[in-house]
């Protein structure tokens, strides 16, 4: 069965050590450590999307190809949702890291399809608890 709705999707991000990241014509930006949430949705071939997502070599081509690139970001989860990308990315909550990110398609007015949750309890690491 074929549908045309596309599928949501939500990349739950570590990110280890404070990076620097230079996002395109969104510019460069400081983000802090701790969980990123990404929001996507994909129309077609939702497993070829997100199998690039988790390929680390790439050529740069979306907001978020920028962020996963980098060796201090790992991808923990990845989960598959059958509500519209940006009631989920809503309801996903945080705060905002860099404005505009992901959010080029965005019909619905999200700030961004990028949202910081913060560090750990335990200071920002996952190996050094
Ligand atoms: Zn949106």
């Amino acid at each position: 069965m074929r549908s045309n709705k596309p599928l949501t999707y939500r990349l739950l991000i570590w990110v280890e050590r404070a990076l620097q990241l230079h996002v395109g014509a969104l510019g460069r930006h400081l983000l802090g450590p701790g969980l990123y949430v990404y929001t996507g949705s994909a129309r077609r071939n939702p497993r070829a999307r997100l199998q690039r997502h988790l390929r680390r070599d790439k050529r740069l081509r979306w907001h978020i190809d920028y962020l996963l690139s980098q060796p201090e970001v790992q991808v923990l989860d990845v989960e598959i949702w059958i509500a519209p990308e940006c009631s989920v990315n809503r309801d996903t909550g945080g705060t905002v890291p860099i404005a505009g990110f992901g959010a080029s398609d965005c019909v619905a007015g999200c700030a961004s399809h990028l949202r910081y949750l913060g560090a750990t309890p335990w200071g920002g690491t996952l190996s050094k608890r």
